[in-house]
């Protein structure tokens, strides 16, 4: 029998995504379209509009994008699409993914409107492909007051939907450091929603993202988990409180900015080598222009890992996410299985790591 090249292994280890937003997994060619229909006038096509230099502008384009959304069909769509690429371009099972209310209400559409049109196209992958799917309603401290993050508490209190299981803050962490944003997450905690937030992010500076705020993260915001990280490293008092607390980190393996990638990669593995609990996903990865296999192939083939290391992360990402422990349980186990059966197959002499974004 043929063995598996450690590629097509790579592709098919189970994987969580935990950190992906959704107006950042809009297909250049599906941005297009709605904006076309919905009469959004974009400066340039998508695919130049995904083009950029800075972090700030990036998130320009980020917003811009969620523009173009205006219908619950809209919605559904983009949900839909983006459970698919990720279904098949890297084998994701379960996907936690946060959404900006307040990227889209400009639009005339309402908090009901979104989150409807959003679990219909994921409840139709989840049909279609086997991945299941929770949302995370999130603030961009860049554009949002504080006062904004507890009229989406409310919102999410007026339209309770089960698949909504908490909240996230993204954005400029200069524009927002956490303890602004105390009360809106103590009440979050109160009203039974997960809690976690961007924090320590590489591309911005350890003045505009300290160590420090991994600690006002947990104990004043009360995070259970924490999106990037890697800022931490700078600080090795703040590492190993990390590394007792154990709060999983979400990161992202391909940054959006070149001049950023190799280095991230580094990081990454400073991290995963300090013994912290680390997950591997892909932030915005149309605008990026990566995928969830693309993006293990690249930090797996930079940082000379192998198996032991797939199984590791495989396995994180199901004990991070915030599934109920019976679902949690189930996909422990299918991914155990699956990870044996891959490991059975795979050819212990190829070492080939192909870096292509789409493949197959
Ligand atoms: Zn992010």
């Amino acid at each position: 029998m043929t063995k598996l090249s450690f590629s097509d292994y790579l592709d098919a280890v189970p994987k969580v995504e935990l950190h992906l937003h959704i107006a950042g997994a809009i297909r250049p060619e599906t941005l297009d379209d709605l904006a076309f229909l919905n009469e959004l006038r974009l400066p340039k096509p998508a695919t130049e509009l995904y083009q950029f230099t800075t972090f700030y502008e990036f998130l320009d384009a980020l917003r811009l994008a969620a523009l173009a959304l205006a219908t619950p069909r809209d919605f559904a769509r983009v949900a839909y699409e983006c459970i698919e690429d990720l279904h098949r371009h890297g084998n994701v099972r379960h996907a936690e993914i946060f959404f900006n209310p307040h990227y889209f209400t400009p639009n005339g559409v309402a908090y009901p409107e979104i989150v409807d049109g959003l679990i219909e196209g994921l409840e139709r992958a989840e049909h279609d492909f086997g991945v299941s799917s929770l949302l995370i309603a999130c603030i961009d401290r860049s554009v949002c007051l504080p006062s904004e993050a507890l009229q989406m508490l409310e919102w999410m209190a007026q339209y309770p939907r089960p698949k909504v299981v908490g909240i996230g803050l993204d954005g400029a962490e200069r524009a927002g450091p956490p303890l602004l944003w105390v009360e809106a997450w103590r009440q979050a905690g109160r009203s039974g929603f997960r809690r976690t937030a961007h924090v320590c992010e590489d591309n911005q500076s350890l003045f505009e993202a300290p160590p420090t705020h991994y600690t006002q993260c947990r104990d004043a915001l009360g995070c259970d988990r924490l999106d990037h990280g890697y800022n931490i490293l700078a600080d090795p008092a703040v590492v190993q409180r990390a590394v007792q607390d154990q709060v999983p980190f979400t990161m992202a393996c391909w940054s959006g900015l070149t001049w950023n990638r190799a280095p991230r990669r580094q990081r990454i593995k400073a991290m995963y080598d300090a013994g912290l609990n680390i997950t591997l996903g892909t932030d915005d990865p149309t605008i990026f222009g990566t995928t969830m296999g693309h993006s293990w192939r690249t930090v797996f083939a930079d940082l000379g890992w192998r198996g032991a290391e797939a199984r590791r992360l495989s396995l994180a990402g199901v004990e991070a996410s915030w599934l109920p422990e019976a679902r949690k349980a189930a996909l422990r186990s299918e991914f155990v299985a699956t990870l044996d059966a891959l490991e059975r197959d795979l050819d212990p002499e190829d070492r080939v790591v192909e870096l292509a974004v789409t493949r197959g």
